[in-house]
């Protein structure tokens, strides 16, 4: 009976042909290109095959093809290769349909929850320095938010909390703060403002 070529071409329900496209969020993009840059220099799909007892076999282009990890393949389905576009590594199931760059095939291949973690795992094992500057900025933003509502708790309102079941070591210990109906988002900005100069007031 000849394969059903329909067949062939349909997706694997429930695998993860569907996500991998190279479409970071915007978090994601800037900031961490150099990092990946150098990642796209030590990582390569066809090592992680191969770690994992998958034979390669290259083609003399810089990619090669592979039983490929993400559907029930019989015969090598898998093509590693260089984009025309902009040089980097990618890889293409042609039964499957799974596809992406070498950070998309790390992620599925090694179950990585999202593109961060394969970001941030990668970079460890390759002894690579994490962009952590824009982290610490705004979790400094939001300490400072929590503090500036948390200092909004006047006497009246921890009263009428209290009475509502919320007593104030509980409010304290969860950050829970106070926004007035009147515009204290004005307020807040200026004291952040205010603060980030050397002599805020
Ligand atoms: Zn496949």
């Amino acid at each position: 009976m000849p394969d059903d070529p329909g067949d062939n071409r349909s997706v694997v329900p429930g695998s993860r042909a569907c996500r991998p496209k190279g479409d970071y969020p915007r978090l994601m993009n800037g900031t961490y290109d150099d990092l990946r840059a150098a990642l796209r220099e030590r990582v390569h799909s066809a090592d992680l095959l191969q770690a994992r007892g998958v034979p390669v076999r290259p083609n003399g282009r810089g990619g090669g093809t592979a039983l490929c990890p993400f559907h029930d393949d019989h015969r090598p389905s898998l093509s590693i290769y260089r984009s025309r576009r902009d040089d980097t590594e990618r890889f293409r199931c042609w039964s499957c349909g799974s596809r992406g760059d070498v950070f998309d095939f790390a992620q599925a291949l090694l179950d990585y929850p999202d593109h961060t973690a394969t970001l941030r795992a990668l970079a460890r094992e390759h002894h690579l320095t994490w962009p952590e500057h824009q982290e610490p900025a705004s979790s400094d933003i939001l300490d400072r938010a929590a503090q500036f509502y948390g200092n909004r708790l006047t006497a009246p309102i921890l009263h009428y909390l209290a009475g509502r079941g919320f007593p104030e070591a509980f409010l304290r210990q969860r950050r829970i703060g106070y926004a007035p109906v009147s515009s204290t988002r004005d307020m807040f900005v200026r004291e952040i403002r205010g603060a980030a100069r050397p002599n805020g007031t």
